[in-house]
Order: structure tokens, then sequence, then C-alpha cells
């Protein structure tokens, strides 16, 4: 089994993605990867090179060959794409920096510092625990409050439409926004999640600028 790819990212010439499984361990070349120690907070890293980056969840590069690689079981893995500019960037969504909006400062990082147009960026939300099986407490549940459900006992929380709006409130169009809507602990055989196996497997999600 492949990593899983979104068909939108792939209508991007140059541009090279992954969300991976559990099956794929980790899949990118390490001496051409940068990564982060995820904090689940919502630090922005600028890269131009491989290695470990320090402290943080999102990582952005200009750098052709380069890939920005984040590691999940649950937590919402975000791909962003500049078409024209060739940039690409990769984000680590879990409840708590979902809540602190790393997806939206991503983007707006991407304009701000980098002259993306949001209507030139293409976005993918990859595999996560998505509303079926995402049931919290009310202490989670205050922070999402537009993307709560409650059909149910227990509140449930749609981390992957909270993400979705992020990106279109960064002014991304919402056709330009793939959400893969497959959810890690219904699928166990495709999967790690943590909530269900309480075990630290994790799956790599990756991006880069095809080598020049
Ligand atoms: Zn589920």
């Amino acid at each position: 089994m492949s990593p899983i790819r979104s068909s939108l990212l792939d209508t991007v010439p140059w541009l090279q993605h992954g969300f991976g499984t559990r099956h794929n361990g980790a899949w990118t070349p390490p001496d051409q990867t940068a990564l982060l120690h995820q904090v689940h907070g919502a630090t922005i890293v600028r890269v131009t090179g491989p290695g470990h980056h320090g402290d943080g969840d999102a990582l952005i590069a200009a750098t052709p060959g380069l890939w920005l690689e984040i590691r999940t079981a649950d937590c919402v893995p975000v791909l962003i794409a500049d078409t024209r500019q060739k940039l690409v960037a990769a984000v680590h969504a879990g409840w708590r920096g979902t809540a602190a909006r790393i997806t939206e400062a991503t983007v707006r990082e991407m304009v701000g510092s980098y002259g993306s147009r949001p209507e030139e960026l293409v976005a993918a939300v990859g595999p996560c625990i998505t509303v079926c099986c995402f049931e919290v407490g009310e202490d989670v549940a205050s922070h999402f409050p537009a993307h709560t459900r409650r059909t149910t006992e227990r509140p449930h929380v749609d981390l992957a439409a909270a993400n979705v709006d992020q990106l279109t409130q960064g002014g991304i169009p919402l056709a330009h926004v793939e959400n893969l809507g497959r959810c890690t602990v219904c699928e166990p055989d495709v999967f790690h999640s943590f909530r269900r196996d309480r075990a630290i497997g994790r799956m790599i999600s990756a991006i880069a600028i095809e080598p020049a």
C-alpha cells in the first residue's frame, strides 16, 4: 500500500506528496526530509534544508527536493501548496493546534512572508479522527462551537471541517481544498489511531517540490 494521495494536489505537476498509512513507515528520504518536535502548539517554522528544526507544528519551504514531514495518529495532517511560485507547507493540527488556528496561521504566513496569493493555493486535509469517532468532553468542545455535533449524549467535534474552514478563512477558495474524509479510528487495517490502540504508532504525511 502506497501513501494516500489527494487527487487535487495531484493536479499540480511539480508537486510530490502523500499521507502515509500504518504500512508505510518512514517513506521519505531521511537526508532530504525536514521535521519538527511536534508540541501541539501554533508555531510555524520556515526551513530551507533537511533535519530536525526544533519545536513547532507547521513547516513551510520553497526548497526543491526537500520533503516536509508531519507525524500523526488521529491529529489532522494538512498539506498546502502554492501553485504559482512553488512553495509548500505541512501542518500538524490536533485539537489544541486547531483551537490555536495553526492552519489559518500557516496560510497567512505563506501570504505574508512569501507573497502567496490565497486564490493560487491548494490544500488537502488528510486522514484523522473524524467526527464519527472524536467524542470529547465539554472542555474540548468549548473550543469548537461551530464544529461540535450534539446528536448523541456526548459532543463530537469535526476537526477536519474546522481545518477546512481555517483554510478558506485564510482566503483559499473552497474548490481548492480537498478533505479526504478518512477516519483513522474506523479503518484499523489502514491507519494507526492513538485513541483506538493507545499505542505510539505514527503515520508520516509529507509534501515536496520536485527536485530541480
Ligand atoms: Zn470514525
